[in-house]
C-alpha cells in the first residue's frame, strides 16, 4: 500500500512503525474471510482491510479520531485472526494498538462511555477492587434488564450478567520449592484470573512441583496491562509493564529463571510484546526484551520438558477451544492438544475454531451485542462435537463460554494436573460415567 506521510510525521517513531506496517498491506482482502466482525456484520469497514484504510487515513492526515473510526475500531476484537491469515505479514496488532492510543488522545467519548471505561480501568487490574465489585454485581444482577433498556448503559447490564453468582475467597499466591529441583520459574499471578478462579494457578503450581520445578511469586508483580492497553491507555499499560519487568528482572538477576509462566493467554500475548512496547525506553528496552523472551504459556513450557507417564488416564471426550490470544497472538496451536492427548483425553476440534468466542478482554462488556452473537456461534460449534467438557487456556473464554451454555469449561492445566496426579476438577464427573454416556 502506498503511503504519503511527511518527513516530519515520520520523525515520530510510532507513526514510522505504523507506516512500515501499512506499506506491507497489498489490499488482497484474504483477512476479511476470517475476521469475526466482518463475518458477523458484513461491512467492509468492520473488516481488517477496512480498518487499515481508516487508520491510514486518520494517521496520514494527522487528524483527530472521529465517531466513524472510533465505531469501527471499537468493534475490533483484537483477536488477531487477520494476522494468522495475512500472506504479507501485516502486523495489525501494533497498528491497531497505535490507533487506539491515538483515539484515546484525540477523541472525547460520550460521558457514559467515558465513565464505564474509566470504571473498568480503575477496577479490573486490581484484584481487591475486582473482588469487591463482583460482590456488588451479584446484588445488582436484578437490575440488568433495566440497564438493557437504556442504550448507553447496556455495558453495565452485560457486566452484571457476566459476574459469577459466588466469588471464591481470597487465597495466598501458590509457590513450590520441590527437592530435588530441575528448574525454576516465576508464574504471573494476574489480576482477574486469581479472583475468578484461583484453582488455575494452584493446579499449575501443584503440577510443576510434582515435576520438580520450583515456582516463585516475585514481589511487586501485578496485572500485565493488557486490559488498559486494549483501551488505548498507553501510560497505564506501560506503567504495568515496567512494574512487572522490574519484579521479574530482580529474580532473573538473583537466583535466575528458566521461564516466566503465564496461564491466561491474553496476558501471555501482552507480556511477549513487552520488548516492543518498551523499545523506546532506554532504561527498560533490554530488560523488557529479556522478559518477553522468557515468557511462555504454561502448555508451551510443559511441552518443552520431559514428562513421566500420567498417573490417571481419564479417557474423557474434551472439546479444545483455542483462545485467539493463544492461536493467533502467540501461535500456540499444537502443544495444548498434544498434552491433553498424552494425558489420555479424546480431543475434539470444534468447527470454525479460528473465530473468536466474543470475550476479548472487556469486549463482552463494551460490545455486548456482537459478543453475544459470537458466543452463540461458538457454543453451537462446540456442542456439535458431542463433548460436554471444554478445555481452554484463557479465563476470559472460560467465563464467556460458560455464561452462554451448560458446558463444563475448565482451564487446560487443570485437566493436565488431574492426569498427572492432582484432584479431579469440580464439575467433571467420574470418567466411567462420562464414557458410558458418550457411547
Ligand atoms: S483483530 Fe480480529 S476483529 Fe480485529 S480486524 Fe483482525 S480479525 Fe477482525
Ligand atoms: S490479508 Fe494482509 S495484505 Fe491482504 S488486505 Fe488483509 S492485511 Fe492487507
Amino acid at each position: 500500500m502506498q503511503t504519503s506521510f511527511t518527513p516530519a510525521q515520520l520523525a515520530d517513531p510510532h507513526v514510522a512503525e505504523s507506516e512500515r506496517i501499512l506499506r506491507k498491506c497489498v489490499h488482497c482482502g484474504f483477512c476479511t474471510a476470517t475476521c469475526p466482525t466482518y463475518v458477523t456484520l458484513g461491512n467492509e469497514l468492520d473488516s481488517p482491510r477496512g480498518r487499515i484504510y481508516l487508520i491510514k487515513d486518520m494517521l496520514e492526515n494527522g487528524r483527530p479520531a472521529d465517531r466513524e473510526i472510533v465505531t469501527h475500531i471499537d468493534r475490533c476484537l483484537s483477536c488477531l485472526a487477520c494476522m494468522t491469515t495475512c500472506p504479507s505479514g501485516v502486523n495489525y496488532m501494533h497498528l491497531v494498538d497505535h490507533a487506539r492510543a491515538h483515539i484515546e488522545e484525540t477523541y472525547r467519548r460520550p460521558l457514559p462511555d467515558r465513565l464505564i471505561r474509566g470504571m473498568l480501568a480503575a477496577i479490573l487490574p486490581h484484584p481487591g477492587r475486582f473482588r469487591a465489585a463482583l460482590k456488588l454485581a451479584a446484588l445488582g444482577r436484578p437490575f440488568a434488564g433495566l440497564f438493557d433498556r437504556i442504550g448507553p448503559l447496556k455495558p453495565l447490564a452485560a457486566m452484571l450478567r457476566l459476574a459469577p453468582r459466588t466469588v471464591p475467597p481470597a487465597r495466598p499466591r501458590p509457590t513450590a520449592s520441590p527437592t530435588p529441583r530441575r528448574g525454576r520459574v516465576a508464574i504471573l499471578a494476574g489480576c482477574a484470573q486469581p479472583v475468578l478462579d484461583p484453582s488455575i494457578n494452584e493446579a499449575t503450581v501443584r503440577l510443576l512441583a510434582r515435576l520438580g520445578i520450583e515456582v516463585v511469586a516475585p514481589k511487586g508483580e501485578g496485572c500485565c496491562g493488557a486490559l488498559v492497553h486494549h483501551m488505548g491507555r498507553e501510560d497505564d499499560a506501560l506503567a504495568a509493564a515496567r512494574r512487572n519487568v522490574d519484579a521479574w528482572t530482580a529474580e532473573i538477576e538473583g537466583d535466575g529463571l528458566d521461564a516466566i509462566l503465564i496461564t491466561t493467554s491474553g496476558c501471555g500475548t501482552t507480556v511477549k510484546d513487552y520488548g516492543f512496547m518498551l523499545r523506546l525506553d532506554p532504561a527498560y528496552a533490554a530488560k523488557a526484551a529479556r522478559v518477553s523472551a522468557l515468557a511462555k504459556d504454561v502448555t508451551e513450557y510443559l511441552a518443552s520438558i520431559e514428562l513421566p507417564e500420567p498417573s490417571v488416564r481419564p479417557g474423557l471426550v474434551v472439546a479444545y477451544h483455542s483462545a485467539c490470544s493463544m492461536q493467533h497472538g502467540q501461535k500456540i496451536t499444537r502443544q495444548p492438544k498434544e498434552l491433553l492427548v498424552r494425558a489420555g483425553f479424546v480431543v475434539k476440534d470444534p468447527r470454525e475454531g479460528h473465530l473468536c468466542c466474543g470475550s476479548a478482554g472487556t469486549y463482552n462488556i463494551l460490545q455486548p451485542e456482537i459478543s453475544a452473537k459470537l458466543r452463540a456461534r461458538k457454543v453451537k460449534n462446540i456442542e456439535a462435537t458431542g463433548a460436554t467438557i471444554v478445555a481452554t487456556g484463557n479465563i476470559g473464554c472460560i467465563t464467556q463460554i460458560a455464561s452462554g451454555s451448560d458446558l463444563t469449561v475448565v482451564h487446560t492445566v487443570r485437566l493436565l494436573d488431574w492426569a498427572w496426579g492432582g484432584p479431579r476438577p469440580d464439575g467433571i464427573p467420574e470418567p466411567a460415567a462420562v464414557l458410558e454416556a458418550a457411547e
